[in-house]
């Protein structure tokens, strides 16, 4: 059965590496994904670690269409990881991207494999900025000034 298409978020983060390529490479796996369309990108940014060390971040946000159930399409994002991750400078190293579905239409999940909309979302100024830049109506001033403590500049400022 044809299921009518759902607009999901997706936040992705990179540091390793050319993190700034690393995310626009996945941006491009995730349009040429069957069954999702119409991707958008926010701009890049650059966030400080939260809770972890190592080189700054570089963020982004993606909202997409897709007639894929939110579970098929977290199999698609995580395929993307793996090929990222396969490009590894040595055994064992941090994967280079991380991809996160924030929200899949207005649904609640929570199964084994999928919480959405994502549990840490609200948590995150590297999520939120991005993501209100995208869809304004899905994040609230209030959101935003709780996370304003957290460093974050689009990436070329
Ligand atoms: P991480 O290593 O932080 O990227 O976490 C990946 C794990 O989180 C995978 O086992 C996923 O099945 C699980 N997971 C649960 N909810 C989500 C979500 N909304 N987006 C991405 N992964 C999720």
């Amino acid at each position: 059965m044809q299921r009518e298409p759902v607009t999901a978020y997706v936040a992705l983060g990179a540091n390793l590496g050319d993190a700034a390529s690393a995310v626009r490479e996945a941006v491009q796996a995730i349009a040429t994904v069957p069954g999702v369309t119409a991707v958008r990108c926010s701009r890049l940014y650059r966030s400080a670690p939260v809770e972890a060390s190592g080189p700054d971040f570089v963020n982004a946000v993606v909202e997409l269409q897709t007639a894929l159930s939110a579970l098929a399409l977290l199999d698609a994002l995580q395929a993307i990881e793996d090929f990222a991750g396969r490009q590894r400078p040595y055994r064992n190293a941090p994967r280079t991207l991380d991809l996160d579905l924030l929200l899949y239409g207005s649904a609640s999940i929570d199964s084994v494999r999928l919480t959405v909309p994502h549990p840490r979302m609200t948590e995150r100024a590297f999520v939120l900025r991005p993501l209100a830049e995208l869809a304004p109506e899905r994040v609230t001033a209030e959101q935003l000034r709780a996370v304003a403590d957290q460093p974050i500049e689009p990436l070329g400022a």
